[in-house]
């Protein structure tokens, strides 16, 4: 018999007398046996999870569980690398059935979507999956969440999609930043399991999409401070600079970025484009700056590729008519492709 539920929306039991109606488990056998699952893991015991993959992160991840006395089984494409997880109390499952079958929270952690889908479609899993809740924290598209939400659905499992926006060393400490995203009533009910993973995991939104979404966004901030940094060396090496003066000067100078950043941020948010009593600095003394920079690339010649796509901007604005605009006010010509 199934039950028809809204997602999401979730009977939650006043007392233990009261087996609750998850959203993810639509079979009442297995509501019935999930609700003894969960008196059990109430009064003390811990959820039983999987993790379907361990490399780097895949790895750090059930470091982390273990660490906290989840009750692990582990699984990895190639064995070996979820060998050294056994002697930290980890079950090495052979096959992604057997410990998607072991657990009731399966964390998949694997190198894209397209790796997800090939284990967890493969029929005897497919059906293995029913009651259980899936969080896949493999990067991914916003629209890639969704359907694998819609998948999990379907086979009457539960589904929260996560961005790591970490590295490994960050996992299971208290700066540890994941975004998770979908059935907000399955995050609260395994809020232990996320607390392991880090101080920070947060639940950003009821649409599977929204983690991913955040993370590309935070992503095109990452490389725009990245590819900076790989121009900034090659000026700081062509003009004999030494790689150390540059850190110790960026460290001294991040503070300013970052308040441009914010300052960039809120004043787009508020559609403030125009210079006012509190712009930092226009477009025009940018672009004069960008014009000292250009020079010098082109005197030591340096690859401007990267920053010829700021120039670009900058004549888009300057085109309008923008030029002694906040330099916010970039932001109406990169929303849209020209
Ligand atoms: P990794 O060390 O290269 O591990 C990749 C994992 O995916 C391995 O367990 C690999 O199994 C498995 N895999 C790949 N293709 C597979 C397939 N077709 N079927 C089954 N398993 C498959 O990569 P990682 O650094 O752990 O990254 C894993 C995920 O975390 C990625 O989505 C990545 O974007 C995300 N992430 C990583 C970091 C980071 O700093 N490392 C940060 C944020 C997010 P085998 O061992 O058998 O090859």
């Amino acid at each position: 018999m199934l039950l028809s539920l809204p997602p999401g929306d979730y009977l939650r039991p006043g007392s233990y007398c009261v087996p609750p109606i998850s959203p993810y488990l639509h079979d009442v056998a297995t509501d019935v046996a999930s609700w003894r699952r969960q008196l059990i893991w109430r009064v003390g015991m811990k959820r039983s999870i999987a993790v379907l993959g361990t490399g780097r992160m895949g790895s750090a991840l059930a470091r982390a569980l273990l660490a906290s006395d989840h009750r692990m089984t582990v699984w990895n494409r190639t064995k070996d690398k979820a060998e050294p997880l056994a002697l930290l109390g980890a079950t090495v499952a052979s096959s992604a059935l057997e410990a998607v079958t072991s657990a009731e929270v399966i964390i998949v952690n694997v190198s894209d979507y397209k790796a997800t889908a090939g284990i967890l479609r493969d029929d005897a899993v497919a059906s293995a999956v029913r009651g259980k809740l899936i969080v896949d924290l493999t990067s991914g598209t916003p629209q890639g969440a969704r359907d694998a939400a819609e998948w999990c659905g379907r086979h009457g499992a539960g589904y929260l999609d996560g961005a790591i926006m970490a590295t490994p060393d960050f996992i299971g400490t208290d700066a540890g930043t994941i975004l998770v995203s979908g059935q907000g009533q399955a995050f609260r009910d395994n809020e232990a399991v996320f607390r392991a993973l880090g101080g920070n995991v947060q639940h950003v939104g009821q649409d599977p999409g929204r983690a991913n979404a955040l993370d590309s966004a935070l992503l095109a901030l990452m490389w725009g401070a990245l590819f900076g940094a790989l121009n900034a060396i090659a000026v700081s090496q062509a003009e004999d600079i030494d790689l150390g003066e540059l850190s110790r000067q960026w460290t001294a100078t991040a503070p300013v970025v970052e308040g441009l950043v914010t300052d960039l941020i809120k004043r787009t948010d508020a559609g403030r484009f125009a210079s006012d009593e509190e712009t930092l600095s226009s477009i025009s003394i940018h672009h004069s700056a960008f014009q000292h920079l250009l020079e010098l690339m082109d005197a030591r010649g340096i690859d401007r590729a990267v920053v010829d796509g700021y120039g670009f901007f900058f004549q888009r604005a300057i085109a309008a008519g923008q030029l002694h605009g906040d330099f916010a006010a970039l932001s109406q010509f990169m929303g849209k492709a020209a």
